[in-house]
């Protein structure tokens, strides 16, 4: 059982009164909020380390480089990959995808080639992939859904066949579908394909262990795991990083440079052209370290009981319909409210000072699936509580009712 009294006394944000009412905050799936554990961390870097990594001779450059460093292992540690050559910090998801389009896939596709993924797909990892498959003349095939929003994987044996990527969601930011992808990894694998994992919506609420699920690429984002924005990182197989070329080129990823060739540096430092985010790292080892010590497992079971405390709550609700598979699922619903709009809902919740996100959530395809233009949703993270979903439940009746008045 988490003390979410305490916890919720870590979080300045959630002190404050939003439009005459404390604020409920239940959009962390789009950024989360950071404890003071993670701001006094990046604050006390900048007062006592900071300066540019890798280069300074001097003290504090050696203290940037160490506690940079010593990120790297941190956050790399927290997804269970021992060797921290593998983490490349990157400014989140969407950059981390990028990285392996290009630097993976533009490089090793060929005509006929097929990359599959799947309908639930956020725009950043369908649109890079859609721009490989342009310059290459490769494929994208998708696994389709079931009804209730999960995978149906009864045809992947023929959708994997001349594969050579396979990128999926580890969880869905509008369905709340948590995918197996230990399963299909092992499926793809046995025809040959690398696995790549959009993990911005699991990595802040699933323990996960790269190694045990035999993955080869994993993106996420720290501002959505207690972190600063701006930071977020791509987990790698060392063995496939070693072998692919820089995604971007200049300072701090050369090995030398001449006027007219250059050689690269080792992994990691390959891949981080430029100064890096180093405050961002620094913030975002301290959210992990926050997570931990709460602890993954307490707080997956407090997510799990506000997910299913809200499923019913707001499935009582007359006139408003659930989105995707019952559970298991990522702690995030979204809706309908008859035919409301999802913005006039969102702003009228936010009157009441309740945070959801409303629109297309970034992922159109799987709009056009579920034959509406956009959704409302509400996502939760560890400082979220059972009023909070109460009072979002009675908000909900209040806005419909409001709404009918209105029409009469
Ligand atoms: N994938 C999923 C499933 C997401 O939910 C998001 C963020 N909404 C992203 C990718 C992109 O993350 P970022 O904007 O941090 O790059």
């Amino acid at each position: 059982m988490l003390d979410v009294a305490r916890i919720r006394r870590d979080f300045p944000i959630l002190q404050q009164e939003v439009n005459g009412h404390p604020v409920a905050y239940l959009d962390s799936g789009a950024s989360a909020q950071s404890p003071r554990q993670v701001l006094e961390a990046v604050r006390r870097y900048y007062e006592t380390s900071h300066a540019n990594v890798h280069r300074g001779v001097h003290t504090l450059g050696e203290r940037a480089t160490e506690a940079y460093e010593g990120a790297r292992a941190r956050v790399a540690g927290f997804i269970g990959a021992g060797d921290a050559r593998g983490l490349i910090f990157t400014r989140g998801t969407t950059e981390a995808l990028n990285l392996v389009a290009y630097a993976y896939g533009l490089r090793r596709l060929k005509p006929g080639d097929a990359v599959v993924t799947t309908i639930m797909e956020h725009h950043s990892n369908l649109v890079p992939w859609q721009q490989i498959a342009r310059l290459t003349g490769a494929r994208l095939r998708f696994i389709p859904l079931r009804p209730d929003g999960t995978l149906d994987l009864s045809d992947l044996d023929r959708l994997l066949q001349g594969a050579r990527v396979v990128t999926l969601t580890l969880a869905s930011n509008v369905l709340g579908t948590i995918n197996p992808v230990a399963e299909i990894a092992r499926q793809a694998h046995a025809q040959g394909a690398i696995v790549v994992v959009d993990g911005a919506q699991g990595v802040p609420h699933l323990k996960l262990d790269v190694g045990e699920w035999d993955i080869d690429f994993l993106a996420f984002s720290g501002h959505k795991l207690l972190g600063p924005t701006g930071i977020g990182a791509l987990w790698g197989k060392p063995e496939l990083l070693e072998g692919m070329d820089p995604f971007q080129f200049g300072g701090s990823m050369i090995g030398r440079v001449g006027l007219h060739d250059s050689t690269w540096a080792e992994i990691p430092a390959r891949f981080e052209a430029g100064t890096p985010n180093i405050a961002g790292a620094v913030g975002l080892a301290a959210a992990v370290d926050y997570l931990e010590s709460v602890g993954m497992e307490a707080i997956r079971s407090h997510e799990e009981e506000l997910v299913d405390y809200a499923w019913r709550r707001l499935g009582e609700i007359p006139g408003l319909s659930l989105h995707g598979p019952r559970r298991p699922r990522a702690s995030l619903i979204s809706f309908g409210l008859d035919d409301l709009h999802p913005h006039d809902v969102a702003t009228a919740l936010d009157s009441q000072g309740i945070a959801v996100r409303a629109g297309h959530h970034c992922a159109q395809p799987l709009m056009e699936w579920l034959g509406c233009p956009a959704t409302s949703r509400a996502s939760f993270y560890l400082y979220n509580t059972l009023d909070e979903v109460d009072r979002l439940a009675r908000a909900l009746i209040e806005t419909k009712e409001f709404f009918r008045d209105a029409a009469i």
